[in-house]
């Protein structure tokens, strides 16, 4: 399980204070707020700032894929008793060229619809079961319950909205 103290070294988010009830509203707010930055911004979407950081758009392409990729991992912990979450392969996604045909409607459209997704399956869950406990993923082995998951799809989107503020910033310069 994740210490109590585990936060994010970037963004600061505390994974354990966060309760069931917090993450529809909270992952509702950040996605609106990420779609308006994907349809309206005055920089271009498609542009890297530098090499080593995603566009705008790319960053909302993975965010739309964790909300899938997330969703599936409660859907399957809440059948299987050990689940163990696959790679989400995120860069691979990216290097690839699999967002190349991504334009920034369909990027703002589905953001906006599998988030919605995410957060109905999270508020459809039976009682009891955001205490059930999986493997997340492959890479790093940790044992985390269905509400830490739930957590880690309102972080990812509350992070990455952070990083394409800061592409925002870099790219007005
Ligand atoms: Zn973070």
């Amino acid at each position: 399980m994740m210490a109590a103290s585990e936060s994010c070294e970037v963004c600061g988010f505390h994974w354990n204070s966060i309760s069931s009830s917090e993450i529809p509203v909270r992952t509702t707010a950040a996605t609106a707020q990420f779609v308006d930055v994907v349809r309206t911004s005055t920089v271009p979407v498609g542009t890297r700032p530098s090499p080593d950081r995603w566009s705008i758009l790319e960053y909302g392409a993975h965010m739309r894929d964790v909300f899938i990729s997330i969703r599936e991992r409660i859907i399957r912990a809440s059948i299987e008793d050990e689940h163990v979450g696959g790679q989400l392969y995120r860069n691979e996604r990216v290097n690839l060229g699999l967002y190349a045909l991504d334009q920034p409607d369909d990027v703002a459209t589905e953001l906006h619809a599998m988030s919605r997704l995410f957060i109905r399956t999270f508020e459809a869950l039976p009682p009891g079961y955001e205490k059930r406990t999986f493997t997340y993923s492959t890479i790093t082995n940790q044992q985390v319950t269905i509400l830490w998951a739930g957590a880690q799809a309102l972080h990812e989107c509350e992070h990455h909205l952070g990083d394409v503020r800061e592409n925002e910033r870099l790219l007005s310069v």
